[in-house]
């Protein structure tokens, strides 16, 4: 089923929680409102739901229009961060009480409750109380419960966020199996980002009530609208300048550390416009091995650095105001010293200048 917002506000005494918000999710698309606490995005799934209507602005799922319909009559499926299962009753019970309240005969019910336990791959725990199943197992109960009823929409509202990191992880893994076994539209909001990154279709981006960008994972983070989405998702470095010259999706730009060479220009700039350069820690790469004559060569002087085995992180200055940090993979066997001097390099098409100010990217 594809969901539209179109224009909704919502304000909660003087606080507007969501503020002309326009949306298109495509049908069975796994789509992630991503945002910072408050941002909204709780409030932007229960008008989904139904359970807040909107005091402006249109809901439809596909060509009907939701606004005013109650949640029980908009067929979707819900999860929530406490799971929200009946402790008194069996796994069981608790998928096929909403095949109860639907009147669907007993035959039917048991045939679904099998095929749900199956897709969350616990079909051997039908008679076990929920309350003797671990965190991991109860969020997969309660998918399976949102599933079973075949909602045209699943809602999930930060669904991971009480399970240990492993768990977490884990459960990635999972949600996206069932998600793409069962091929239901599904908006799922949170505020971590590498659960929205390796998990989205798309995401929104929200930011004191508006969406601020939508997008790919990969559009997201490799062309984010600006400098909030950047740190938002991910984290980076941002070095200020002036574009010198611009042409053809490509620029140069005069900063405190030199001139740098950008490829990755998705926004409308003019020469001599101010604007701000989202460097990634992972662009920077140490310069052992690189032509003298590659752009974007600077050097800078070790600060601090922690060995992870399978990267290392510096924090690097470059002047006296200008720190930036930089994550090497595979580093090797020889320690750096604090107060070493490191050359660097970064890829054209890994600086990305962005809006001084706030505005839309171009593409992306
Ligand atoms: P979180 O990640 O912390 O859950 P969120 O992005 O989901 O945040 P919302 O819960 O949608 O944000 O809240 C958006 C804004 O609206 C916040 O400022 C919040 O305090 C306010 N708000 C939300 N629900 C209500 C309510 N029922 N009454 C009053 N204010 C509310």
């Amino acid at each position: 089923m594809e969901i539209r917002l179109d224009h909704i506000v919502k304000t909660f005494d003087t606080t507007k929680a969501v503020n002309d918000v326009s949306l298109e999710i495509r049908e069975g698309e796994l789509f992630f409102l991503l945002g910072p606490s408050g941002c909204g995005k709780t409030t932007c799934l229960r008008i989904i739901a139904g359970f807040y209507q909107p005091d402006a602005g249109r809901l439809m799922f596909g060509d009907s229009l939701m606004n005013g319909v109650p949640p029980h009559k908009r067929n979707t499926g819900m999860v929530f961060q406490n799971y929200a299962l009946w402790p008194h009753m069996t796994v069981s019970e608790n998928i096929e009480y909403g095949l109860v309240l639907r009147k669907v005969d007993k035959g039917t019910r048991e045939k679904r409750v099998a095929e749900a336990l199956a897709m969350v791959q616990m079909p051997d725990y039908g008679d076990r109380p929920v309350n003797k199943l671990s965190g991991g197992q109860q969020q997969r109960i309660a998918l399976a419960r949102a599933l079973v009823i075949e909602p045209s929409v699943l809602l999930l509202d930060e669904p991971l966020s009480n399970l240990d990191a492993q768990l977490r992880l884990e459960m990635r893994h999972e949600i996206k199996q069932i998600h793409s076994r069962s091929q239901t539209t599904a908006v799922y909001v949170t505020h971590d980002q590498s659960e929205a990154l390796s998990l989205a279709d798309r995401m929104a981006i929200m930011k004191d009530g508006e969406i601020v960008q939508v997008g790919t994972p990969r559009e997201i983070y490799r062309c984010p609208a600006n400098a909030f989405v950047a740190s938002f998702v991910g984290e980076t470095n941002f070095i200020s300048g002036k574009i010198r010259s611009i042409s053809n999706g490509s620029a140069e730009i005069e900063t405190p550390i030199g001139i740098l060479h950008s490829t990755s220009v998705y926004h409308d700039f003019a020469a001599g416009e101010d604007t701000i350069c989202s460097i990634r820690p992972e662009a920077i790469n140490s310069a052992e091995k690189i032509p003298p004559t590659a752009p974007n060569q600077h050097h800078a002087r070790v600060i601090d650095a922690t060995y992870l085995g399978r990267v290392e992180e510096f924090q690097l200055s470059i002047s006296d105001d200008a720190r930036i940090k930089a994550v090497f993979h595979n580093p090797g066997t020889n320690d750096k010293q604090m107060s070493d001097t490191l050359r660097f390099w970064i890829r054209p098409e890994d600086v990305t200048p962005l809006p001084a100010h706030n505005s839309h990217p171009r593409t992306g």
